[in-house]
Formats: C-alpha cells, structure tokens, sequence
C-alpha cells in the first residue's frame, strides 16, 4: 500500500509500504477514504520537534473498516467510521469521565497519512457513522478527526456558553474551528484573531463577528476597547506559543475561562496574573472521541461545515506537496485522496 514516511526534517516521503495487519485481538483495520496533514504535522517536519529515526506520520482519518480482531466487537467489517488521533478504551475511569485523551490505555495513532491504517482499541475508538457517507460528505466529517474536535474542546474549556463574547487566538484550522463550535455553543459575539485574509473569510463564514489584525499586547488593547474595557468571557488559545498565551489570558474579563490547545511549546505563565484577574485555565490534548457522535449528527444534520477549512486537496502520492503547501502557508489544511 501507498503510506508516507517522515525521514528527516523536510525529507517526506509517499513510498510502498507494507499492508498493515491486525497485531492485537482489540485492533481494527481502515481501509482509508480521506487523510489530512495536521498544523502539529509541521512540528516535526520544520525540526522542532526532534525525532530519532523514519517514522510513518498522520494522525487524522476516515474509512471503512475491512479487517477487526478478535476481541472486537462494536464496528465491523463494511463500515464507515471515524477516530481519534488518540486511541482510548472508552471505559477506563478517565474515559468516562469524558476525558478520554487521558486515558489509562492511551495509544498515539500513526501512519495515517497512508491507503490503510491499524487502530489500536478498536472499540473504544471508532466510531461509527449512521451511513457511507457520499464523497461531499468526506471533509467535514474527516475534520472531526481531529481540527473540529480539537477546536470543540478550546470552546467547551474555555466555558463559552450563551451570550458570551469569545476570543479565538490563532486563525489556523484548529482556531478556524473553534470559532465554529464557539457559535455552536451560543456565543453571541465571536473574536477572531487573524491576520489573513483568506482565513478571515473562512472565519466569519464560521461566525466571527470581529476579525483583529493586530498581534500581542496590540491585540489584547483591541480586544479591551471591543469590550467596553470589560475583556472577553472566554477565550480559545489554538497556538500554544508564549505570546499567544499571554494574549489569551490578557483578553480575559476577571474570571474569564482560557481553553488552551496548543501544544505548549515555550510558555510561561504567571500564577500573579492568574491570581490577580481570577482567570481559568483548561487545557491539553482535546478527548475528541467524547465529541465524535454529537459532532457527526451535526454533519448529517446539515448546516455545519467544518471541512470548510480544507483549502486544498491533493492526491496522497503528492504529501511532499502538500507538506510544503502548508509550510509555507499557501494552505491552511490540506485532504489527501488515498
Ligand atoms: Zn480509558
């Protein structure tokens, strides 16, 4: 089968690849239907994040399911499902707790950017859909995988409830999706920090009703004077750097909620600021399997479009391209067609 290899920082590479099998009796096998490259892709692809040795990538996926172990018993063969970039067993007390990216069992999932995928804990994972979806369908629901989730979960940390006026740090497909699970949740007013425009255009189609340009401190001072001075109620941080941070945490009313799902890389925070302005703070790997089935009743329901986000689609055998697409930015997110 056709997968992808990461050999070194900008060495990506679609090559033939072993078909992969059934390792333990709670695994199921896709058959793939639709991958992506993930924003955190780009972590190990610039060298930021060091790696020792090649290894299979991608962490987002749809498909049908074609082969389950032994001990499987919730999908079968023949079926359209959806997962996690997180496998979880879905019983563990964490799981049911609704935080299943801190499951007992928790298993990364890799080598998804490939024609065949293995999913470890199968049962606890995937989720099936009420039907094969036709190929429209395909984007929104694979950005559930992981963009939506992701991006639902920025919301539901930060608090956003009815009424609220909510801060979106971060215009990539994660924060571009946080602004649409913000207006899901009832968020009247909807800022989003952008500075392109292409992205500006996807988020008010989203639900933004504020686009700030302005970075930093800047940002946070727009931010006050589009609130009265008050500050927003809550507020989705989708960068994970120290400025964006701090900006999200400076746009806050007293008491206002941060969800951070930016993976952290050099931030600081300050327990003064924190004790001083009464903010919260929820973040981490967002427990996107709690999500799936409401998010894909959305989908089928209508009306709500996350694979708005994909701006460009590929065939699979073209990752190097679409890797580079979004390294330099003339992509926001990138389907690959297996
Ligand atoms: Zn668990």
């Amino acid at each position: 089968m056709r997968g992808t290899i990461l050999h070194s920082p900008g060495d990506i590479r679609s090559e033939t690849l072993p078909d992969p099998a059934i390792l333990a009796p709670t695994d199921a096998i896709i058959e793939t239907s639709a991958t992506c490259v993930c924003g955190s892709d780009l972590w190990p692809y610039r060298g930021i994040n060091k790696f020792s040795e090649p290894w299979a990538i991608g962490h987002e996926y749809v498909g049908i399911v074609r082969e389950v172990g032994a001990e499987v018993t919730t999908v079968k063969p023949g079926q359209f499902v959806i997962g996690s970039f997180f496998a979880s067993d879905n019983t563990c007390p964490h799981c049911r707790a609704g935080y299943q990216s801190g499951c007992e069992q928790l298993t990364p999932v890799t080598g998804c950017q490939a024609q065949a995928i293995r999913i470890p804990l199968a049962d606890g994972t995937l989720v099936p859909t009420p039907d094969t979806p036709t190929d429209d369908m395909l984007p929104d629901l694979l950005a559930l995988s992981d963009v939506m989730g992701t991006g639902w979960y920025a919301a539901r940390a930060a608090g956003v409830a009815p009424g609220h006026t909510t801060v979106v740090v971060g215009d990539g497909a994660v924060g571009l999706s946080a602004v649409l699970a913000a207006r899901e949740l009832g968020a009247e007013r909807i800022i989003a920090l952008s500075r392109h425009a292409d992205r500006q255009a996807i988020a008010r189609e989203f639900g933004a009703t504020d686009i700030v340009a302005e970075r930093g401190a800047e940002a946070v001072e727009r931010v006050r004077e589009l609130t009265h001075g008050v500050g927003a109620d809550s507020i989705a941080e989708c960068v994970g750097t120290d400025e964006s941070m701090t900006t999200a945490i400076d746009s806050a009313r007293q008491g206002g909620g941060v969800g951070f799902v930016g993976v952290p890389h050099g931030v600081k925070l300050s327990i003064g600021t924190l004790f001083r302005t009464h903010v919260r703070l929820q973040g981490g790997g967002a427990p996107v399997r709690d999500y799936l089935p409401a998010l894909i009743s959305r989908v089928y329901d209508g009306d709500f479009h996350p694979g708005r986000v994909f701006d460009l689609t590929l065939p699979l055998a073209d990752v190097a391209a679409a890797y580079r697409a979004m390294d330099e930015r003339r992509a926001i997110k990138v389907l690959l067609v297996p």
